[in-house]
């Protein structure tokens, strides 16, 4: 029932029309793990640099994430620079700096080679295939990944796609991962390269799944406040992963109903900077928004 994530630990400093932040706890593996928690045991591959502090461990342990997997190296941790406008459905990237994710070598503590569920969370597809390869017999895998290695290492995350189960992208990347613009096309495209569950993230509009034979269309839910949607998409997969895992049920009805978890969850993280807001909800505030949700689409009954 516990899921292996691999993925970036990350100091993030961030400017959205409504704020600024410096160098807060971020990364894909964190959004994730932290979202995941709230549904089922996480153990976490990653590495951080000698300047990590210990506060953000305490934190990530207080929400039962096993951090046996968890490098320290000496050099600094990876740090992203991001940029938002009106629009904060496009992310601005103004600085990458990969630093001990650069001689990254992932050794999986014993115990996490039993892994049902695995997630790759976004981080080079080299040390996704890496992390995988240690895995013995995993019942689901599931990935994540962006323009910037979609740009930059294109062969090597062709390579794992092969071996994924679901993937979990955002609008743009899937047609510049298919090389084309109409989204069912590029859907069927990307299917090709391994996933057979293709979920594509669109923001503020939702999300829109692709399956064998069917399309899933779920919104996201509607707030009137969105302070910063940086690690909206990892809280998703956070969310999703999460609740198919505990559930271990992967019909097309359990993961319509784990779709909207994970946009639950990334409502969450957007109404406030880092995993802020994360840190203060509890599973009766989730439930609660998971009903609403359910409202909002509901009109076969209605007369
Ligand atoms: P998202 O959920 O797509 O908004 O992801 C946001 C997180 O991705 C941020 O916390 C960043 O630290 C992390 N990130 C940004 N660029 C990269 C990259 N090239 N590789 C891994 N993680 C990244």
């Amino acid at each position: 029932m516990s899921i292996l994530v691999v993925g970036s630990v990350a100091f993030d400093s961030i400017k959205t029309p409504f704020g600024e932040v410096d160098e807060v706890l971020g990364g894909s593996a964190c959004y994730f793990s932290t979202s995941a928690s709230f549904f089922t045991d996480v153990s976490l591959v990653a590495v951080v640099g000698e300047d990590f502090p210990e506060e953000h461990v305490d934190f990530l342990q207080s929400r039962n994430i096993d951090l046996a997997g968890l490098q320290r190296s000496s050099g600094k941790t990876f740090r992203w620079k991001g940029r938002y406008e009106y629009d904060l459905n496009e992310a601005h990237t103004l600085e990458t700096h990969l630093n001990v994710f650069e001689s990254f070598q992932p050794e999986l503590p014993e115990n996490y080679r039993d892994a049902e569920y695995v997630f790759l969370a976004n981080i080079d597809p080299e040390l996704q295939l890496e992390v995988l390869q240690q895995v013995k017999n995993p019942q689901l895998v599931a990935c994540d990944t962006m323009n910037f290695w979609i740009e930059g290492k294109k062969e090597a995350l062709i390579k794992t796609l092969a071996r994924v189960d679901i993937l979990a992208i955002n609008e743009a990347e899937v047609r510049q991962l298919a090389d084309e613009p109409n989204l069912v096309k590029a859907a069927r495209i990307v299917r090709d390269f391994g996933p057979k569950t293709l979920v594509v993230k669109r923001g503020e509009y939702g999300v829109l799944m692709f399956g064998e034979g069917s399309i899933f269309s779920a919104p996201a839910y509607p707030l009137e406040e969105v302070f910063d949607p940086t690690g909206a998409g990892d809280t998703f997969a956070g969310g999703f992963i999460g609740y198919l895992a505990a559930t271990r049920n992967f019909d097309e009805h359990n993961l319509r109903k784990a779709i909207v978890f994970g946009t639950v969850m990334a409502s969450f993280t957007v109404e406030k900077f880092s995993l802020d807001r994360l840190k203060e909800i509890d599973y009766a505030e989730i439930e609660a928004r998971f009903r609403r949700i359910k409202l909002l689409t509901d009109f076969a009954d209605i007369d």
